[in-house]
């Protein structure tokens, strides 16, 4: 059981981003981390993170509690809530729900695919996709990653050409979260690749179009409970209604998306952090070795000391860029800073967990390896930590 209350509500109130780094039992993330801790509680992880299987139910209920629609603007059915109630939620999800698999795959559609209907799609498209997605009753995808195009994603290789009454896309994409779920997907292509940064648009493409298909599952080593695949367009037509902001647009779209989104896609795993460092120092209390508790080593004390120190760092970058985000002010230094330390923190923090609990660490059974495999990706999507540094340097002056 992981509790950080038991009986607070949700509340009506909007938190500052102060007043959520401040408050580190926030009520809008305890009453989440709580309802998460007894409704997405999967008897049967072990075994599904094994086989690379995803949660339905899970996600059906997480959409049923508002996790999906909460950002949303209430005319598509949402409950309108700012970037701070987001986090908290997001945050408490982490908390509360171990399967990272599925908090993962709610991060992505709601931080990253729904915004990009909901700010640039046509009020049509909207009306069409949001509803169904906010519900839970259908999923989204996000694909601009290639094979030969990673962090240089503007050097795809997956083509849009002009046909009669709309668009012919040719190409493949690769690593794409949810694909072999998705019923819809964001997909970035361009005109022509000489053409750069420039000749990127944006497209909304339904999976059951003719010439679209998804390669089987492929296997993962963390978050294996989110599926992950190829899409492939064959000479795939779409209508122009399905283009998302003018053409060309593409690269702009896709960097405003991502200014601060990617580090608030990692809000869960910050939340995952605090029940990580929750159970090694219950663990540490409870452990007896050479007659005494573990924790009164000061070897063991100061790695939970550590890890404490990273979770609460990786917060106040966080919600600095939120803070940042929510006045209008630019947000990636901060988004990117956020990004940096959430993303490698975990990693160390999952080190740590890991030497905190022994051999129970390392045997399946207790969760403590597969938080260790869960938190690896979050260096590499979403840009990896060098793009970041790249970021950095960047706004500091330097090439
Ligand atoms: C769990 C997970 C989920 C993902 N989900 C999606 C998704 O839903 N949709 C999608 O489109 N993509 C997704 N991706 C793909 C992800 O966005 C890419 O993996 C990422 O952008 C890096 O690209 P790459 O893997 O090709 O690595 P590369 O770009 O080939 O990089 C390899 C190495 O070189 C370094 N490097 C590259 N260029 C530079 C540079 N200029 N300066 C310094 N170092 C550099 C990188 O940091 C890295 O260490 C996902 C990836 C993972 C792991």
């Amino acid at each position: 059981m992981h509790t950080l209350s038991g009986s607070l509500s949700t509340g009506n109130t909007t938190p500052s981003a102060l007043d959520a780094l401040l408050d580190l039992k926030h009520p809008v993330k305890a009453a989440i981390a709580d309802w998460a801790d007894t409704s997405l509680q999967p008897d049967d992880l072990d075994q599904r993170d094994e086989q690379c299987s995803f949660w339905t139910e899970g996600w059906q209920r997480a959409a049923d509690k508002g996790l999906l629609s909460l950002m949303v603007d209430p005319a598509f059915g949402g409950a309108g809530a700012d970037i701070v109630s987001g986090l908290l939620w997001f945050e408490g999800l982490g908390y509360g729900c171990p399967d990272a698999g599925l908090n993962f795959a709610l991060a992505c559609q709601a931080w990253t695919m729904q915004p990009i209907i909901e700010r640039f799609g046509t009020d049509e498209q909207k009306a069409r996709y949001l509803p169904s997605l906010i519900s839970g009753e259908r999923y989204g995808a996000f694909t601009i990653t290639e094979a030969e195009s990673g962090s240089d994603s503007f050097t795809m290789g997956t083509t849009y050409k002009a046909s009669d009454d709309g668009y012919v896309l040719n190409g493949t994409k690769a690593y794409v979260t949810m694909a072999p779920q998705a019923d819809v997907f964001v997909v970035f292509a361009t005109k022509d690749p000489a053409l750069g940064s420039w000749g990127v648009t944006t497209f909304l493409v339904d999976a059951d179009t003719p010439g679209l298909t998804v390669s089987a599952n492929r296997p993962k080593m963390g978050l294996r409970t989110t599926p992950f695949a190829d899409v492939n367009f064959d000479n795939c037509e779409i209508s122009t209604a399905q283009r998302i902001g003018p053409e060309g647009s593409g690269a702009s779209i896709f960097s405003s998306a991502m200014e601060a989104e990617r580090a608030f896609v990692l809000a869960f795993q910050i939340g995952a952090m605090e029940r990580q460092l929750d159970d090694a120092v219950a663990f540490a209390r409870t452990r007896n070795q050479f007659g005494k508790p573990i924790g009164d080593f000061q070897a063991v004390s100061h790695r939970l000391a550590d890890m404490k120190l990273r979770h609460e760092s990786s917060r106040l970058l966080l919600y600095k860029a939120a803070g940042l985000a929510m006045q209008g002010k630019p947000s990636m230094e901060a988004a990117a800073l956020a990004k940096i330390q959430a993303s490698e923190a975990s990693i160390a923090s999952s080190v740590d967990a890991l030497l905190t609990h022994g051999a129970r660490g390392y045997v399946t059974e207790f969760g403590v390896e597969r938080n260790l495999r869960d938190v690896a990706g979050g260096v590499i999507y979403g840009g990896t930590s060098d793009i970041q540094r790249n970021i950095v340097a960047r706004m500091l002056g330097l090439s």
